[in-house]
């Protein structure tokens, strides 16, 4: 339980704050969380988890760098355009901390495998590009009693939320954004555009997000704001915050 010293040195920062201390790294460092996408919010989320001592993190893209990505995906660099994102995640997060453990997925998510690609995890943070993939995701959330930050980001806009549609009161992503989605790759970035800074807000904030929610157990942060959405205006700029009701006739969660 208790970290070594050159652990307790690293996150020297953290241990200091009340919020954290030496039970909250230490429970940081026993977490697993999967991150779905390695793209622009995925890039910058895995950079502050790994900062963070999250101890296993599950790379999950089936994708490869494309030059146009290295405007926000910020852990990819000028030669890598081509290569698996799973693995230049795994070759960036060895580099930056050979401590932490690290699990790649170089496949894209379905319905059918959604399951078994978060079994065992602490969170999942989804950060990918299309409804299809976040529907089943938040599915196999809700089934596997796992909680779920969804990340999204277009343009100037970007929405966090924190779901845990497995809690009697909570809602899930699908009462969110409901089942007209699940067979549609309609929002992808490519026609849209998006300020690189952008996704950079949303994943940090994710990542903010997902440390509140791992630290929820022993008091943290404070209260993990299920069924919460933090819609973030790059123009504004600013913040707005709505409160996602659970709808009782949920495919995934309901109870109807
Ligand atoms: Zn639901």
């Amino acid at each position: 339980m208790a970290l070594p010293p050159d652990r307790l040195e690293r996150f020297a920062r953290h241990i200091v704050l009340p919020e954290i201390g030496g039970a909250g790294q230490a429970l940081l460092a026993q977490a697993t969380v999967v991150l779905i996408g390695l793209g622009g919010i995925g890039s910058p989320a895995l950079q502050y988890l790994a900062g963070a001592g999250v101890g296993t993190l599950v790379l999950v893209d089936d994708d490869a760098v494309d030059v146009s990505n290295l405007q926000r995906q910020t852990i990819y660099r000028a030669s890598e355009p081509g290569r698996s994102k799973t693995e230049l995640a795994e070759l960036w997060v060895r580099a930056f901390d050979p401590v932490l453990n690290v699990r790649r997925v170089s496949q894209r998510v379905t319905r059918e495998s959604a399951g078994e690609v978060i079994a065992g995890a602490d969170l999942v943070l989804d950060g990918c590009d299309n409804f299809a993939t976040r529907l089943a995701v938040s599915d196999a959330c809700v089934a596997a009693r796992i909680p779920l930050l969804s990340a999204a980001v277009g343009r100037f806009q970007g929405q966090v939320g924190a779901f845990a549609g497995h809690l009697p009161d909570q809602p899930c992503y699908r009462c969110y954004v409901g089942d007209a989605f699940d067979a549609d790759d309609c929002d992808t970035c490519a026609e849209d555009g998006m300020l690189g800074a952008m996704a950079g807000w949303a994943g940090t904030f994710a990542a903010l997000q997902a440390v509140r929610v791992l630290l929820a157990p022993v008091g943290g942060l404070g209260d993990p704001q299920w069924g919460k959405l933090h819609l973030l205006d790059g123009l504004a700029p600013g913040m707005r915050t709505l409160a996602i009701a659970k709808d009782p006739g949920c495919k995934a969660c309901g109870t109807a």
